[in-house]
């Protein structure tokens, strides 16, 4: 656990400094970030997690101060190019730590794997036939990998669901698998290709698709936060916030785009360990439908005090191991500046990540609207697209928020007049 997550002045500090810091409050060494440095992922080792490369590709990677978790302090480890979102995820950690900060829980590390049965005659026979004989399946599944059995996971149970399609009924036997430590799409596929012959010999018809389903709800993680009334900026705000969010509950337009505020942290920390981006995110999309409409992953109320309380409840397949999360230096770096001993404590920091990153999403919408506080980093990012360098960046940053003028032609023209030495 991160002695104090509250770190002062973190974002005014050099990258040096920062290293310092980080170092200091998880008590690891700095050789920590020398090794990210070192090019120590190279094209040959990213040549061994994918196809046809080349080279490698960085993003920007740093950490969301002022969390605590479950009343532990922890520093969360995020990877995004998108300007403000570890700013915003720390200011909402702020705006949580005087009651205590985000409260989380998850259900088991459950994933499903389906196999889809074709061609039987009998669907509802059938389904009662690979029930019957569900100890005889799940004892092949398990068979597939002790290494999983070992460390206490393996398939917890079968169910088996008639899905009436356009031109038959087909049968899908589901693998409920408890993969403890791992994202597990690799562990289900193995065992639902090994158990799919005997369990289409079982129902009388023919097995087609053997594949997880990312789905994952029955691998939910939760968070709940009380963000503070005075630190918000009071009952108004509040009361604009619930708005906001009371429109993304009713409204799937607005509800996409609150969403997307929500995955702007999730995906930020999913990145940054090593994950499945991909497989998080197609989870969020389908819990997000209810009862067959797209609406809100969170919740917020007003509690008797009158504080804000948000809630944010997801599938959130990740894990400490396999994939990329042990082979790339960056990702093993990320996992320990976050201290969590399973894949459960990680899914439940990326949880409380998103629900802080709404949270701030929400109050700015209701407030002062993005645009001013993306002002200035958008300005450095305009500066550095024109090829400004440092002195030259500062100086046009501060011309474009004085003359209220964010365009690329107005950043030139700065740069121009710069560089030809002519003043204002
Ligand atoms: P994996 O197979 O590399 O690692 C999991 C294995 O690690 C387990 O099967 C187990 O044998 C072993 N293990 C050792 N210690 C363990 C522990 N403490 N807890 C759990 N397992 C332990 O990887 P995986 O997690 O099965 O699959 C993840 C990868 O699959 C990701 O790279 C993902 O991108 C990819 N993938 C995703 C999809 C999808 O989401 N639709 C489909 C295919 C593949």
């Amino acid at each position: 656990m991160a002695e104090n997550s509250r770190i002062a002045d973190f974002r005014n500090m050099s990258v040096a400094e920062r290293r310092n810091a980080v170092a200091d409050t998880t008590g690891l060494g700095t050789e920590l970030f020398e090794q990210l440095d070192s090019n120590s992922f190279t094209p040959e080792d990213a040549a061994d997690l994918s196809e046809n490369i080349f080279g490698v590709f960085s993003l920007p990677l740093g950490v969301a101060t002022n969390f605590t978790i479950n009343g532990s302090d922890a520093l969360v480890p995020m990877a995004t190019e998108e300007a403000s979102v570890i700013a915003a995820a720390s200011n909402a950690a702020r705006m949580a730590r005087p009651k205590g900060g985000f409260f989380t829980s998850s259900t088991e590390p459950v994933m499903q794997a389906q196999i889809q049965l074709i061609n039987v005659a009998d669907p509802q026979a059938a389904r009662t036939r690979v029930l019957e004989r569900q100890a005889e399946i799940i004892d092949l599944a398990n068979a597939q990998d002790p290494k999983l059995v070992e460390v206490g996971g393996g398939v917890k149970g079968l169910e088996v669901r008639l899905v009436e399609a356009r031109t038959s009924t087909y049968v899908l036997v589901h693998l409920l698998v408890d993969v403890r430590d791992a994202m597990g799409a690799n562990a289900v596929n193995t065992m639902a290709e090994a158990v799919s012959g005997t369990v289409a010999a079982i129902a009388g018809g023919d097995a087609l698709l053997r594949i997880l389903t990312n789905k994952a709800d029955r691998r939910l993680s939760r968070a709940r936060a009380t963000f503070d009334k005075d630190l918000l900026g009071g009952e108004e705000v509040i009361d604009n916030i619930l708005h906001a969010y009371e429109l993304a509950a009713a409204d799937p337009y607005r509800a996409a785009t609150h969403n997307k505020g929500i995955m702007n942290g999730i995906s930020a920390v999913v990145l940054a360990t090593g994950n499945d981006t991909r497989a998080v995110e197609a989870g969020a999309h389908s819990h997000a439908v209810v009862d067959g409409r797209y609406t809100s992953l969170s919740t917020f109320e007003k509690n008797a005090d009158g504080d804000l309380v948000g809630t944010l409840e997801m599938p959130m397949p990740v894990g400490l191991v396999g994939g990329a999360t042990k082979v790339h230096p960056a990702a093993r770096a990320a996992l320990q500046i976050a201290e969590v001993a399973s894949a459960q404590d990680l899914a439940e920091m990326i949880v409380a990540a998103g629900l802080a990153q709404n949270l701030a999403a929400l109050r700015v919408l209701a407030t002062e609207g993005v645009q001013r506080g993306h002002m200035s980093l958008h300005a450095k990012n305009l500066a550095a697209s024109a090829g400004a360098n440092a002195e030259e960046t500062a100086i046009i940053v501060d011309r474009l928020i004085e003359e209220r003028a964010f365009r690329f032609d107005r950043v030139q023209s700065i740069l121009d007049e710069l560089r030809s030495g002519v003043s204002r």
